[in-house]
């Protein structure tokens, strides 16, 4: 029998998808890799989830596990070539399977969207602080794998600081039951960790625990215009001081990436006019008053120390809003204005201006005719480095002349010379793994490989993501 009809025969009606209606699960968020694949098998328990890796183990057939499709590198969709893999979506596993407030955890099903996760938190009075624009569709699958780091990151931590527990279907469909509840457990390796970030390639996640936190019901919220990087740097440095753990959010970006939101949005004007903008936000848990006066002094010792320009703090929560709808607006401005080439590279929090400095100097003088286009969680040192052709330079091609790998290389570079990484926080995907192999070190890479080697023998997990297939 052929592998699509025995996975038929093994799950429900109709949740084996085939033929032309696979084409929404084949397509990345860019819309810039089209693939395609045996079939999508729609399970909806990790039992199921554990048959179909059996039967493609025996098949030597690759899965690529895929949540909601929102990631940034290619890595839950097809890429072109090789064999057709099964697409392994987990959007039916959706339940909610249990809060434990007083413990500050949550069990949920994988194909949990992040948002309806957020919510069943703040029904508790607990927080789940992964945060990102992509909340309302991306999967906490997907979010565990990629370890998405978000605008919450500088307070809260990246994905990994908030997983207690893992469900994983292995690659040869046993079920290892990681559902642990514990801020303590130094009983052996701490295998949940290496499914974290591990884009699918190890294993299916099929459930987590999530930590919880106090849930904050004080914001304070100001959008802050400055001259240069060096300058933001000087006013995280004076937020971390002052305000401490209560400084949630420090988002830069320049004033090419906000025109690009105002111009996709059609908003009618920018809250600062300024080379550079930040959006700052503090949080508490209790008294409003306190936080905003806290916001207000900082600013104000700022200004005096000639750091900032301008800033409008937020009055209500419609101007908190909308001040949020402008750095959310980034990603899909930037999928839709022009031909915009990616970069997510991280540096040392104190090199962040000498990063943007170097790697645009360099980019401008190798391609003048690139407009740079840059949003950054810098309180992470997580910069989003975007180089943007205008649709008529670009032309109808692919890559002319070379040019994504000539800026990948031009930046990368830069970030490493500064003890930087090529991927912050977007992972490695289909895209990246050359900079990895270049990059990881040969050590690293060899380490990686073993690693892969003793979870998944046959390479059947995600293959062609992260480490290359013919390694
Ligand atoms: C508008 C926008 C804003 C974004 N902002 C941020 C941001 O601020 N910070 C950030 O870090 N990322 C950001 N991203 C990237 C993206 O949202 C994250 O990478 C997200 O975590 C991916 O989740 P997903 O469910 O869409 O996964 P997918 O894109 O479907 O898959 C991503 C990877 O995870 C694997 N995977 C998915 N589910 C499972 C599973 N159950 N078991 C094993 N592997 C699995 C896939 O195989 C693939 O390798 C943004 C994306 C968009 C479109």
């Amino acid at each position: 029998m052929e592998l699509p009809a025995q996975l038929s025969s093994l799950l429900p009606a109709g949740t084996v998808v085939t033929g032309h209606d696979m084409s929404v699960y084949l397509e990345d968020w860019w819309g810039r890799q089209v693939g395609s694949a045996l079939c999508v098998a729609l399970p909806k328990t990790a039992e199921e989830v554990a048959a179909i890796v059996r039967i493609c183990a025996a098949a030597r057939c690759g899965i690529i596990p895929q949540g909601g499709r929102t990631g940034l590198t290619g890595a839950g969709v097809p890429g072109a070539g090789g064999r057709l893999p099964v697409i392994l979506s987990l959007s039916r596993m959706r339940s909610i399977r249990k809060i434990d407030a007083a413990n500050a955890s949550m069990e949920v099903d994988a194909g949990c969207i992040l948002s309806e996760v957020q919510s069943a938190a703040i029904a508790t009075d607990r927080l789940f602080p992964v945060s990102l624009g992509a909340e309302g569709s991306c999967q906490i699958g997907g979010v565990v794998s990629t370890n998405a780091g978000g605008t919450s990151v500088l307070r809260y931590g990246t994905t990994r600081e908030n997983i207690l527990g893992l469900e994983v279907v292995l690659p040869d469909g046993t079920i290892w039951d990681g559902m642990k509840a514990l801020r303590k457990d130094n009983s052996g390796y701490a295998l949940r960790q290496m499914f974290i970030g591990a884009e699918g390639t190890l294993g299916i996640i099929t459930g987590a625990v999530l930590k919880l936190h106090p849930l904050p019901k004080a914001h304070a919220t100001a959008w802050v215009g400055v001259a240069e990087p060096e300058l933001a740097l000087r006013l995280l440095n004076r937020f971390q001081s002052r305000c401490g753990e209560r400084l949630t959010t420090f988002e830069l970006m320049n004033a090419e990436q906000l025109a690009s939101v105002i111009t996709y949005r059609k908003i009618v004007a920018s809250p600062t006019d300024a080379p550079w903008h930040i959006l700052i936000e503090l949080d508490d848990t209790s008294d409003t008053q306190f936080l905003f006066e806290l916001l207000l002094s900082s600013l104000d010792a700022a200004m005096d120390a000639g750091e900032i320009l301008d800033a409008v703090i937020a009055q209500n929560g419609m101007q908190r809003n909308n001040f949020w709808a402008l750095r959310h607006g980034t990603a899909d401005a930037n999928r839709n204005i022009g031909h915009l080439l990616p970069a997510d590279i991280s540096v040392p929090v104190s090199a962040v201006p000498k990063f943007l400095n170097t790697a645009s100097a360099a980019i401008l003088k190798r391609f003048p005719e690139a407009q740079l286009v840059v949003v950054s969680h810098m309180g992470d040192g997580n910069v989003h480095f975007g180089v943007r052709f205008s649709r008529r330079v670009w032309g109808r091609q692919d890559d002319p002349a070379g040019t994504v790998v000539a800026v990948r290389t031009v930046v990368n570079d830069c970030a490493d010379a500064l003890g930087g990484s090529f991927s912050a926080e977007h992972g490695v995907g289909r895209r990246l793994i050359e900079e990895l192999r270049a990059r990881a070190g040969h050590v690293g890479y060899q380490a990686m490989q073993r690693l892969k080697d003793a979870f998944d023998p046959y390479g059947i997990m995600n293959p062609g993501c992260v480490l290359s297939c013919q390694d």
